[in-house]
């Protein structure tokens, strides 16, 4: 990112570490959302000269001195959030906020991301985990962002076995979040989308009914396809600043809204009066920037590796090498149809 609404290429110095740190390699990276949203919306403010780029699974180049689990030429998958582990705010269970709000989201936002010959991971520790041997690098490369997003949307809404849940957007995140609402135990999963590939690959990871956004209002829509109750949790995973009063109008009373959709623009969102029940309906809504972390991470991998998630099937575009990287960032950026996620792999 050379500034708002601009990108292109940039040499920098290799980045030093600190005793806990790693240098790392891409091996597999993938552009994100996010990343559209922080150059061509100036939703984080202004960033000069900032390398893109968040998703990763990379080779150990360098460790610093008191690394005790990683070592040179290890293959790791990367998170994206890589929070501050001895912080007061991971006392606090908020991790991701060490160092500020937001401040666990380090790369591609307060400092250089992946989208580089090298890049720094701060915590290695606590921030990066082994490759598991074989596991497919889209997959891997998934489990940076998108499906600890996904899942944290759900975490975040809360959802148990037989509820009925909406999960309004089914991009690469949204996707994630229908896997892992089925993986709670929702009964039904109304998922909101229009692109064809995405709605087969959401009923294809658990959703019981597509709802698409284009073809109607999705509040009339969810409201009678569950007689005019509504839905007991709701995963925001996409729309926009007025996807709120939607979620607030089909939630039913002390139902939770989770919210992953990184807000990109606008000032404020709404909140509607009488189906927020005069304030007093036992409506929440959670929104939250995914954990990140080891643990995670390796958890995320054992539900790929057991066979419980796909996310590979996520990956419609492969590209090869490094030079790349922005043509799979303008397909993000262009979304079209036959697009979910793009990878690229640095042989
Ligand atoms: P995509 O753009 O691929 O998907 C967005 C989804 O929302 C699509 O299914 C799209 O439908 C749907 N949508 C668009 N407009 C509307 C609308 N008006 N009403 C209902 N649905 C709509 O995004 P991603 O899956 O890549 O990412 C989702 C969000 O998550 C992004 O904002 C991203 O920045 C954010 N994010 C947040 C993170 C966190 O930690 N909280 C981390 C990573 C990402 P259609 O089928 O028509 O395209
Ligand atoms: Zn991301």
């Amino acid at each position: 990112m050379l500034s708002i609404g601009q990108v292109g290429w940039i040499e920098k110095e290799i980045p030093e570490i600190g005793p806990y740190d790693a240098l790392c390699r891409p091996i597999a990276l993938a552009p994100c959302t996010s990343d559209i949203h922080t150059v061509y919306s100036g939703a984080i403010g202004d960033r000069h000269n900032m390398i893109l780029g968040h998703e990763a699974v990379g080779e150990v180049v360098k460790v610093g001195n008191l690394v005790k689990d990683f070592k040179v030429n290890d293959k790791v998958l990367v998170s994206a959030i890589t929070p501050d582990w001895n912080s007061l705010a991971a006392q606090e269970s908020y991790a991701m906020h060490s160092g500020g709000m937001l401040g666990g989201w380090k790369f591609s936002n307060f400092k250089d991301g992946v989208f580089a010959e090298y890049f720094h991971v701060n915590d290695a520790d606590g921030n990066l985990a082994h490759l598991p041997e074989g596991m497919d690098l889209g997959a891997a490369c998934m489990i940076s962002d998108m499906v600890p997003t996904g899942f944290c949307g759900v975490e975040l809404a809360d959802i148990n076995f037989g509820d009925n849940v909406a999960v309004i957007g089914i991009g690469p995140v949204g996707l994630m979040a229908v896997a892992a609402a089925a993986i709670r135990g929702a009964a039904n999963i109304y998922a909101v989308g229009s692109r064809q590939n995405c709605i087969e690959l959401a009923k294809e990871f658990g959703a019981t009914e597509i709802i698409n956004y284009k073809q109607g209002d999705i509040v009339s829509q969810i409201l009678e396809k569950t007689n005019g109750q509504g839905v007991d949790r709701v995963v925001v995973a996409g729309g926009n600043n007025d996807t709120f009063e939607q979620a607030i109008k089909i939630l039913k009373p002390g139902g939770k809204i989770g919210n992953v959709n990184y807000l990109g623009e606008g000032d404020y969102i709404k909140i509607p009066r009488v189906e927020w029940g005069c304030g007093m309906g036992h409506k929440q809504i959670v929104g939250g920037l995914m954990p990140g972390g080891r643990l995670r991470s390796e958890k995320l991998a054992r539900l790929v590796q057991t066979g419980r998630i796909h996310p590979e099937k996520m990956i419609t575009h492969v590209f090869h090498g490094l030079d790349k990287v922005e043509d799979a960032l303008m397909l993000m950026k262009n979304k079209p149809k036959d697009l979910i996620k793009p990878l690229v792999l640095i042989d």
